[in-house]
């Protein structure tokens, strides 16, 4: 019986759903941040918003919400070469993937968040990752994650479970998770205290949250929610 999780936590809209979603189904749950030298820095203050308020609002999941763990991982800065870690502009590469793409990413935040999971004894790791409507990153991919699962649970010994609760759904869905999860006062909470814009912008509150709404990860998430409000009629 698996009664403990351990999070991947960004601050953003995806990853703050997967932590109501573990609160909902875990009696312990932890939450892990990378910082790794990201454009988006405000997201890592996203996060304690988020775990503030995820408490206050709802008392049910408090008792619950246990450590949060951000651990520095500026490697990936040291390789470079992502927009996402250095000032260029955001381009499509040579093989078709954006130069948003950090390669090895996935791969190294699961590894530590495994890590992190056997010293704490969680049992199951939860992350937003997405084949749905993402920008093909091979590292969001299921096949990947099966693969971090089984390499993880052969190299700890452990019987770890890699949970994707999005990897098949697409971001109007993961409104109306929010929805069902916590009602308007999630969905508000995610709107207001997440952090996905790409660029680090907070400067206007749009019906779907802040940011800059050019970059993809705001047209991803306004695209999101103007599907979803349309299916809510
Ligand atoms: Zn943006």
């Amino acid at each position: 019986m698996h009664t403990s999780a351990l999070v991947m936590f960004s601050g953003g809209q995806d990853s703050t759903t997967c932590l109501a979603l573990a609160l909902s189904k875990y009696d312990r749950v932890e939450t892990l941040g990378f910082d790794y030298g990201q454009r988006h820095s405000v997201e890592l203050q996203a996060r304690h918003t988020v775990r503030q308020q995820l408490a206050a609002q709802f008392p049910q999941w408090a008792p619950k919400l246990g450590e949060d763990h951000v651990l520095q991982l500026d490697v990936l800065q040291q390789i470079g070469g992502s927009s996402l870690t250095e000032d260029v502009a955001f381009a499509m590469q040579a093989d078709g993937l954006p130069n948003t793409f950090v390669p090895g990413r996935n791969l190294l935040f699961l590894t530590v968040a495994g890590a992190l999971a056997y010293r704490r004894g969680l049992q199951v790791i939860v992350t937003g990752v997405c084949e749905t409507d993402f920008s093909g990153y091979p590292d969001c991919r299921d096949d990947t994650m099966k693969a971090m699962q089984l390499a993880l649970n052969l190299g700890l010994a452990q019987r770890l479970r890699i949970e994707t609760p999005l990897m098949w759904i697409d971001k109007a869905q993961t409104w109306q998770m929010a929805q069902d999860l916590g009602g308007q006062a999630l969905v508000d909470l995610v709107v207001r205290d997440t952090h996905t814009c790409y660029a680090g912008t907070r400067d206007a509150l749009h019906d779907w949250g802040y940011g800059c709404g050019s970059c993809p990860a705001c047209e991803l998430r306004a695209k999101g929610w103007e599907r979803w409000r349309a299916m809510a009629g």
